[in-house]
C-alpha cells in the first residue's frame, strides 16, 4: 500500500534506541513459501537513551508467537513493526514468524534465486526476516542455526556445528542487522587459503552454481591480493577463520559486504577470458576489494544511522581506488574516475536529485545509494588526504581504527580524528558533507613586474533546499610550465577557502603557462578561458598525466561545441595534438586509448545548457560522428602501427599491460571501421579468442550497420551463458542508430530470453535505452514512453531497481519545450500509477520538483 502521506526522516531527529542487544540467536526452518524464523534476543535497557518505547521493525511477517522471559505476550502489530510492554531490566525476547522467500521478487530480505536461498539486508531488509531493531547503531553477536535439506548452508562468522540437514554459525563480532546474511543452496566451492600477517589461517571459498566453477580463479586471486594490500597499506588484518563469497544471479546491486559472507551479483565476480572483457576483470577486482575492505571500514566501524552512509562508502570507494591504482596504472585510474564522476555524479549534483554527501532527510534510504554518497564521498576523502598530507592521513586512520573499533559512528567522529591528529580546524571542510552542488572555480591570471598572480573564484549554484552557499575548502593543485615546456614550478596545492583569493608566484623569468587542478585535485568544474593554442601546448608538454589528458579533452569539447553551434569544421589543433600523442610510443597504450575518447553526448548536452543553449540530441550525435570520421582520416597513416602495437604476446591475461594494449587496439579498430566499412572488424571477429576482442569487433560492426550474421552467431555461441547474453542484449541497444534505438529496445523486450524480473537483464535492455542519449531523446518521445512503460511494470515487482532507473529523467529540464513536455507527461504517468512504491514515488516527485 502506498502511504497516504509518505514519512520523511530527518538526521536532526536521531535518538538512540532505548535498549541494547546482548546476543541474537536465530533458527531458520527453510521452506520455499513458508520459512519459519525463530528468534531469541537478549535485551537490556540502554543507559544512554531517554526514550524507552520498545518498538521492533517488521514488514511482511506473519507473527506466530511472541514471549518475554518465557511468558507469552500479545504485541501491537502494524505493517511497520510491533510495540509491547517490556520490563525495566534485562530480558529475553522470543518470537516465531513465517515468511515467503519464494514470492519475494523485491530481492530484499530472504529471497530465492534459481532454487537458492539468499539474503540482502542493507539497508532495511532484515525487518523482512524477523522483528528486530533494524537500525545500524544496534550491534550484537549472532548465532544462526539453519535447518534445510540443501547441501550448503552458510551464515556469518565461523562454523560452530553441522549435521545432516542443519548447520550452525557463530559470529563473534558485534554487528548491525544489515550485515546479516544467509545462503542455502546446491553450490560448489572454489577454495583458497590466506595466512594473515599475524599467522591466522583463513579458509577462503567462492561459492557458485554447478557449471560456473571455471569462472572463479580470477576472483579468488583478487580476494587474496585485497587481503594482502589491506595489511600492507592500512595495517588491517582479517578477523575470522573463514571468508565466503557467494555468486547470485538475481541481485539489485553489485555486491554486499555481509560479515564473513559476501554476496555478489554474479556479474561482479564470475570471470573467464572467453566470457569477460578486460573492463569486466578490472571491475570485478575492484568490487571484490571494495567489499573486502568494508570488513574494517563499514563492519568493524559502522554507521550510527543511514545519514552517515558516506562514512563507510566514501572511505571504502577511496580505498578501492587506491588499490586499483596500486595494482594497475594510477593515472589511468584517476582519469577513469573523473570521467565517471562527470558522467554520473555531476548531473545528479546539478539537477533535481541534488543532495549533500551526507543527506539531511529521506523517505526511502534505498534512493540514497548514489554517486554523490559513494563517488563524491570518496573525492572528499581524497581532498582531505591532499590537504593534511600522506603521513597525517595514515596517523589519522590509525587513530580512527583504534578509537572507534566496534562502534557505530558519524562524520563528526571521522573529522575529529583528523583534527586531533593534525591540530587543524576542519569546520569549514565539513561543508563538503553538508553542502550540495558542484562548486565552479573560475581562474584569472595576471603577469606584472615579474610577479605571476592566479586569482581563483568559487561559487556553487543553488540546489534543491539550498539557495545560499558558503565558500568551501578547495585544494587546487597547480604547476607552472615555461615557454619551452619545462616545468618551472612543480605541483603545489593552493588552498582556496574564500569566495575569491589570489596566489602570487615570484622569481619567474617570463609569464608561465599554468596547469590547474592537476590530478583532478577537487571534484569541481574548472572555468578557465584558455586559447586552443594553450590547450595544445599543455597536451604536448604537461608533466601531469591527468591534466595532459584533460587538455586533449577540453580541445575535443571545444571543437564539438563549435561544430554544434557554429557549424564549424573539426579543429586542427585538436587533430594534430591527438596525432602527436598517438605517435608517442613512450606513452602507456591505455593512456593513449583514453586520449581517443570524447566527451559523452550527455556531457555535451550539459555544457550547452550551462552556456545558455538548448541542446539538440541529434545535432550532438551528428557532431560526434563527424569528429570521429575526421579523426579516422587524420590518423589514417598511423593506424597500422597502432594495430601492431596492440598485439599481445603469449596467452590472454587481464592485467594492466595487456588490457592497455587491447584498449588501444579497440580504439584503432573503431577508427579503421570508419574507413574500411568493417572489413577488418569482420576479420577480427572471426579470429577473436577472447571476449574483449569478440565484443569490440561486434560493436564496430554494429556501429557500421553491419554484423547481422555475427550477431546471430554470437547468440548461438553464448545463449547458454546468462552474463554473456546480457552483453548481447545491451550492445544492440547501445550501438543502435538514434532513430532505431527505441524500436530495437522494444523488440528485445519481446525476446524469449528477456527475463525482465532479473535486474541484470532488465538493465541490459531498458537501462541501455536510457544511456543511448540520442536514441532515448528521439523527438517523438518513443524512448520516454518505452522507459515509463517498463518502470510502471517493474515497480510492483522490484521497487529498488525501478526507482534507480527513474534517474534517466533527471535532466529533463535541459531540453526543448516539446521534449520537456513529453518527459513531464511520462513522469506524471508513472507518478499517478496506483499503489506506486515508496521508492519510485519519492524519486519521481523529486525529479518533477513536486
Ligand atoms: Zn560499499
Amino acid at each position: 500500500m502506498r502511504d497516504a502521506a509518505p514519512t520523511t526522516i530527518y538526521l536532526k531527529d536521531y535518538t538512540p534506541f532505548g535498549y541494547l542487544v546482548n546476543s541474537v540467536h536465530l533458527t531458520f526452518d527453510l521452506a520455499d513459501h513458508a520459512t519459519r524464523v525463530t528468534s531469541r534476543i537478549a535485551f537490556r535497557p540502554n543507559p544512554d537513551a531517554t526514550e524507552r518505547t520498545f518498538f521492533l521493525h517488521g514488514e511482511d511477517l506473519a507473527l506466530i508467537s511472541a514471549s518475554i522471559n518465557g511468558a507469552e505476550v500479545t504485541p501491537d502489530v502494524t505493517d511497520k513493526g510491533l510495540t509491547v510492554d517490556v520490563p525495566d531490566e534485562p530480558f529475553i525476547w522470543e518470537a516465531e514468524v513465517e515468511i515467503d522467500p519464494g514470492n519475494n521478487t523485491a530481492l530484499e530480505g530472504l529471497y530465492m534465486s534459481n532454487g537458492m536461498y539468499c539474503t540482502q539486508c542493507e539497508a532495511e531488509g532484515f525487518r523482512k526476516i524477523t522483528y528486530y531493531p533494524d537500525r545500524p547503531d544496534v550491534m550484537s553477536t549472532f548465532t544462526v542455526r539453519i535447518n534445510g535439506d540443501l547441501p550448503v548452508l552458510l551464515s556469518n562468522g565461523n562454523p560452530s556445528g553441522k549435521g545432516e540437514g542443519w548447520a550452525e554459525w557463530t559470529d563473534p563480532w558485534p554487528k548491525p542487522a544489515y550485515l546479516f546474511a544467509l545462503v542455502a543452496g546446491d553450490l560448489i566451492a572454489h577454495p583458497g587459503q590466506f595466512t594473515t600477517k599475524s599467522g591466522r589461517d583463513v579458509e577462503l571459498n567462492l561459492w557458485v552454481r554447478p557449471g560456473d566453477e571455471g569462472k572463479c580463479a580470477f576472483g579468488m586471486e583478487a580476494l587474496k591480493k585485497s587481503m594482502k594490500w589491506d595489511e600492507d597499506v592500512y595495517g588491517r588484518e582479517y578477523d575470522l577463520d573463514v571468508f565466503n563469497i557467494v555468486a547470485v544471479d538475481d541481485f539489485n546491486m553489485g555486491a554486499m559486504e555481509n560479515k564473513g559472507l559476501n554476496i555478489f551479483n554474479s556479474s561482479a565476480v564470475l570471470a573467464s577470458p572467453e566470457t569477460s572483457t578486460d573492463a569486466n576483470f578490472e571491475r570485478i577486482e575492484a568490487i571484490i576489494a571494495h567489499e573486502y575492505f568494508h570488513n574494517w571500514t563499514g563492519n568493524r566501524i559502522t554507521c550510527r544511522d543511514w545519514f552517515q552512509l558516506c562514512l563507510k562508502e566514501g572511505l571504502t570507494v577511496f580505498r578501492d581506488a587506491q588499490f586499483t591504482s596500486d595494482m594497475r596504472s594510477a593515472p589511468v585510474k584517476r582519469i577513469h574516475d573523473a570521467i565517471d564522476l562527470r558522467a554520473r555524479q555531476f548531473p545528479e549534483d546539478n539537477g533535481p536529485l541534488s543532495h549533500p554527501v551526507r543527506p539531511e532527510s529521506f523517505q526511502e534510504i534505498n534512493n540514497f545509494y548514489t554517486a554523490t554518497v559513494y563517488e563524491k564521498g570518496a573525492e572528499v576523502i581524497g581532498m582531505l588526504k591532499r590537504l593534511v598530507g600522506d603521513d597525517a592521513y595514515a596517523k589519522a586512520l590509525d587513530l580512527y581504527f583504534e578509537r572507534h573499533d566496534g562502534q557505530a559512528c558519524t562524520i563528526e567522529d571521522w573529522i575529529k580524528v583528523f583534527e586531533d591528529t593534525t591540530g587543524r580546524d576542519l569546520t569549514q571542510f565539513q561543508r563538503w558533507y553538508s553542502q550540495s552542488g558542484t562548486p565552479r572555480v573560475t581562474v584569472s591570471e595576471n603577469w606584472a613586474d615579474g610577479i605571476y598572480t592566479l586569482t581563483l573564484n568559487q561559487r556553487t549554484e543553488p540546489t534543491p533546499g539550498q539557495n545560499e552557499k558558503q565558500p568551501q575548502v578547495i585544494p587546487v593543485a597547480v604547476g607552472l610550465l615555461g615557454a619551452n615546456g619545462d616545468e618551472v614550478r612543480q605541483t603545489e596545492v593552493l588552498e582556496l577557502t574564500e569566495a575569491e583569493q589570489s596566489f602570487q608566484f615570484t622569481g619567474l623569468a617570463a609569464k608561465p603557462t599554468p596547469s590547474i587542478l592537476r590530478d583532478f585535485s577537487a571534484p569541481v568544474i574548472l572555468e578557465h578561458d584558455v586559447s586552443n593554442a594553450e590547450r595544445a601546448f599543455l597536451l604536448a608538454h604537461d608533466t601531469d598525466p591527468f591534466n595532459r589528458w584533460q587538455a586533449g579533452r577540453s580541445l575535443a569539447q571545444d571543437t564539438l561545441l563549435r561544430m554544434i553551434l557554429d557549424d564549424a569544421a573539426p579543429d586542427a589543433d585538436y587533430l594534430d595534438g591527438l596525432l602527436a600523442v598517438l605517435r608517442d610510443v613512450d606513452l602507456d597504450p591505455a593512456y593513449r586509448a583514453l586520449m581517443l575518447g570524447l566527451p559523452t553526448q550527455s556531457e555535451l548536452a550539459a555544457s550547452l545548457f550551462e552556456r545558455g543553449h538548448t541542446p539538440d540530441p541529434m545535432m550532438i550525435w551528428t557532431a560526434i560522428e563527424t569528429l570521429r570520421q575526421a579523426t579516422a582520416q587524420h590518423v589514417q597513416d598511423l593506424l597500422p602501427r597502432l594495430h601492431s602495437e596492440a598485439l599481445v604476446d603469449g596467452p590472454y591475461a587481464p592485467d594492466a599491460a595487456q588490457s592497455g594494449k587491447r584498449a588501444l587496439g579497440s580504439a584503432a579498430l573503431a577508427l579503421t571501421t570508419r574507413l574500411d566499412g568493417g572489413a577488418m572488424a569482420a576479420e577480427a571477429y572471426g579470429n577473436a579468442d577472447n571476449m574483449t576482442l569478440q565484443l569490440t569487433a561486434l560493436s564496430c560492426l554494429l556501429r557500421a550497420r553491419k554484423g547481422e550474421a555475427e550477431l546471430a552467431a554470437f547468440y548461438r555461441q553464448w545463449q547458454h551463458d546468462r552474463l554473456v547474453m546480457d552483453k548481447w542484449f545491451g550492445l544492440q541497444v547501445a550501438m543502435a542508430g538514434p532513430e532505431a534505438t527505441p524500436g530495437v529496445a522494444q523488440s528485445l523486450t519481446q525476446h524469449a530470453d528477456f527475463n525482465w524480473k532479473n535486474p541484470n537483464r532488465f538493465r541490459a535492455v531498458v537501462g541501455a535505452l536510457a544511456m543511448n542519449h540520442a536514441g532515448f531523446h528521439q523527438p517523438d518521445g518513443a524512448g520516454y514512453a518505452l522507459l515509463a512503460d517498463w518502470l510502471i511494470r517493474l515497480d510492483p515487482v522490484n521497487p529498488q531497481t525501478t526507482a534507480r532507473m527513474c534517474s534517466a529523467f533527471q535532466t529533463w529540464k535541459r531540453y526543448d519545450a516539446d521534449r520537456q513536455e513529453l518527459m513531464r507527461a511520462q513522469l506524471s504517468r508513472v507518478a499517478e500509477t496506483p499503489n506506486l512504491s515508496r521508492d519510485t514515488s519519492e524519486m519521481v516527485s523529486r525529479i518533477l520538483g513536486a
